[in-house]
């Protein structure tokens, strides 16, 4: 379920991202970017930096960009996402 996080909302947090044909385009947060080489793809839900390589879904962009396990970063959604 966690992978139904939209992942634009969440690195629109950290990335400026700007629009481009298929996919937004920002600075890569994982490495030192002097381009646009990070690609969010909407359609898929998905995220590849040319640069560094660093790819995958929202969870793999928390688990990056907040320096976490993939178990942290579930278990913090999870307490996000049940408030009681
Ligand atoms: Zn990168």
């Amino acid at each position: 379920m966690y992978n139904e996080l939209n992942l634009v909302d969440i690195a629109s947090k950290h990335v400026l991202l700007q629009q481009s044909r298929k996919a937004l385009k920002g600075r890569c947060p994982f490495h030192t970017d002097e381009t646009t080489s990070l690609m969010i793809i909407p359609h898929s839900n998905q995220f590849k930096c040319f640069g560094c390589g660093a790819e995958g879904s929202s969870i793999e962009f928390l688990m990056l960009i907040e320096n976490k396990n993939r178990q942290q970063v579930i278990e913090d959604l999870a307490k996000k996402t049940f408030v009681y």
